[in-house]
């Protein structure tokens, strides 16, 4: 298994995870065209897309969605709560999953989890291949057991270290948007991501993958920071920019 974030911010968000001759887009907040340019950087075409994966409908994540789905004639998986939301686009295919349950997509096996996330039902996953697991966790304000436990034990982690909770109290965001971001069912700071990657079961976490982080309340230098902290070497994590995303990371 294999996996790439295509770029990762509140402007766009889209990973691919490949497995055997799978390949599966988890969210679009891109464009069509935009997608195109982005995966044809990492040697794939859209066509060789097989479903997409919504976490949730937030327009950094779902944006893109509908004319991809259209134009790929491929099939959308989501929640029940965020189809509520989304219906009125067309889309050709709808799969509707539920949060504690896993399935199947060929040799790939998915288990969503449901996140705290001002969304109708956020879900996040973690991807499962020949024994090798991977967790992908953004948008979720708090840390619930359920998803320390769903995330314990992965060979690759994609995280969300989204904000610096100073450079959010004292940045440009108004009162109601700081409460938002910084609420329970906002977007974790750098400390909550680092407690609950410390809190994990590292014994196969080879690499760590920082993601979603805010342009304004963040620097790569704080996530770098409190990512070290936690021991690991330049080797074993990067950050998952809004603009280049990262290239294939093998699992
Ligand atoms: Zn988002
Ligand atoms: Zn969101």
């Amino acid at each position: 298994m294999r996996f790439c974030s295509l770029g990762s911010g509140s402007r766009g968000n889209g990973t691919v995870v490949q497995s055997g001759n799978r390949s599966v887009l988890i969210d679009c907040g891109f464009p069509f065209k935009e997608l195109c340019r982005r995966l044809a950087l990492r040697q794939l075409q859209a066509e060789d897309l097989d479903a997409i994966l919504v976490t949730h409908e937030h327009g950094d994540h779902w944006r893109g969605v509908g004319v991809v789905a259209r134009k790929l004639n491929i099939p959308v998986f989501m929640t029940k709560g965020t189809y509520r939301v989304v219906r009125q686009e067309k889309i050709p295919e709808i799969e509707l999953f539920n949060c504690h349950q896993s399935f199947q997509l060929d040799d790939l096996t998915v288990q969503p989890f449901p996140v705290p996330h001002d969304a109708v039902e956020a879900a996040q996953f973690v991807f499962e291949h020949e024994g090798s697991r991977l967790g992908i966790a953004t948008d979720l304000g708090s840390v619930s057991n359920h998803v320390t436990s769903m995330l314990t034990g992965c060979d690759a982690l994609l995280m969300e270290f989204n904000h610096d909770e100073q450079m959010l109290r004292e940045g440009p965001y108004s009162a109601s948007l700081k409460r938002r971001v910084g609420g329970n069912f906002g977007h974790l700071n750098n400390r909550q991501s680092q407690e609950l990657v410390d809190s994990l079961d590292k014994t196969d976490l080879n690499m760590l993958v920082a993601a979603h982080l805010s342009e304004q309340n963040n620097t790569p230098e704080k996530v770098k920071a409190s990512i070290e902290e936690l021991g690991f070497k330049d080797e074993n994590y990067t950050i998952a920019d809004q603009q280049l995303g990262t290239d294939w990371i093998e699992v």
